[in-house]
């Protein structure tokens, strides 16, 4: 039986219609070689919304968004807008705007390294060999967001900057439900990683993921971390972990320091989820590359493998999702090289951005 749903796609500035331009090339694929059926609108996210009607996302295109099942987006942002424009025209308010208003709490950000690239990380290999972890993190509350917020002037002529970090335990259960969800589904464990020796928000934190452990979750391994001994363990020996989940700030360090295991900032895909039936919004992790946009040098992996986290989560068709992982591992053992991921690699092959994405077509139609 044929499924449909429907994909709004934000390509955004820099190299953002480069490299969603190749998932695109894999959406046509998937509509005429499988049961699967994907229809697709594109809309103006970032720069080009504000160079085009003022505001970085409209309410027409939020409106669509919310009327799709899922997003894939490209990159935003770029020179020319930053530091340009008010705060809330800039490129990233977008993007913001975007989370916000879908209210994706949870975002999740894969870690796993390839083997055939296992050489551009800047740990040992036999420590990254395998690696295959997710940070999930809560993305709409903790300090980013907590009121009052600003900076203020003393009477001794000096300032104070000031942030407030709260969470509810609603706040707390949800992303920590996400998390358990995945771990069921991966390798049966959880860490959460707080400060409880010091923050109040964190003593919470722990204290909701045990109730709801215990309620809910009582088969999956639960364990907990302190946020500096998790920054410590991710370099000393990162495949201890399973699925890590944890706040605002502490997920936005641990997010980039485990990406960067990888060493390869091309191939990280990410998704952000809300409430089920929000349309979740899945997207490469690196920003729009404005140094090297419209070269058609970028790598388009990590928009194809965010295009992968789709299938699994939104559409349903984790078998698509492998396939098209697969795929990609495929042209990657092939020795097949964007610039990026070129490094010292001996017998590989330097390809262009069009190059990669038609030679995962290619292994699809062959799998
Ligand atoms: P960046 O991720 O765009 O680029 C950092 C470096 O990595 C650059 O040398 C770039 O050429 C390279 N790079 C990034 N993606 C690549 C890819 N797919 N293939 C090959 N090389 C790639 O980060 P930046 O330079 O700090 O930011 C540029 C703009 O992107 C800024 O305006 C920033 O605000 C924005 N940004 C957007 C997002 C997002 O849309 N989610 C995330 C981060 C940064």
């Amino acid at each position: 039986m044929t499924t449909s749903y429907k994909l709004k796609i934000l390509a955004g500035d820099g190299i953002g219609s480069e490299i969603v331009g190749e998932a695109h090339k894999v959406i046509d694929w998937i509509n005429s070689a499988t049961d699967l059926r994907i229809e697709t609108s594109e809309g103006l996210l970032g720069g080009c919304s504000t160079d085009a009607h003022g505001v970085p996302l409209t309410d027409e295109t939020l409106n669509d968004c919310n009327n799709s099942d899922a997003i894939l987006m490209g990159a935003v942002g770029g020179p020319k807008w930053d530091g340009k424009v008010a705060y809330d025209v800039r490129p990233e308010a977008g993007l913001l705007k975007l989370r916000k208003s879908l209210d994706l709490y949870a975002n999740l950000r894969p870690t796993k390294v390839i083997d055939a690239l296992i050489d551009s990380s800047s740990l040992k290999p036999e420590i990254v060999k395998e690696l295959d972890i997710m940070i999930v993190r809560e993305l709409t509350g903790g300090l980013y967001f907590g009121t009052p917020r600003g900076i203020e002037d003393l009477k001794n002529g000096e300032q104070r900057g000031f942030n407030t970090c709260s969470y509810t335990t609603s706040e707390i259960e949800r992303v920590a439900r996400v998390a358990f969800e995945l771990a069921g589904k991966r390798n049966g464990k959880v860490t959460s990683c707080d400060k409880a020796n010091v923050l109040e928000t964190s003593k919470l934190w722990r204290q909701v993921v045990i109730d709801l452990h215990e309620r809910e979750y009582s088969d999956i391994e639960l364990d907990h971390i302190y946020v500096d001994n998790c920054a410590m363990q991710l370099v000393r020996d990162p495949r201890q972990f399973d699925v890590i989940v944890t706040d605002n700030l502490f997920g936005d360090i641990l997010s980039d320091e485990s990406a960067m295991l990888t060493g390869s900032l091309g191939m990280l895909p990410s998704a952000s989820m809300g409430n089920e039936g929000t349309p979740y919004l899945y997207e490469p992790i690196h920003g729009s590359a404005p140094d090297i946009a419209g070269k058609n040098i970028a790598n388009p992996l990590a928009t194809l493998l965010s295009l992968a986290l789709c299938l699994r989560y939104s559409f349903n068709r984790n078998d698509l999702g492998q396939k098209l992982e697969d795929a990609i591992s495929t042209v990657l053992d092939d020795g097949l090289r964007t610039s990026d991921i070129m490094g010292t690699a001996k017998n590989c092959k330097q390809v262009s951005t069009s190059e990669m994405g038609d030679a995962v077509i290619v292994k699809l139609g062959a799998m």
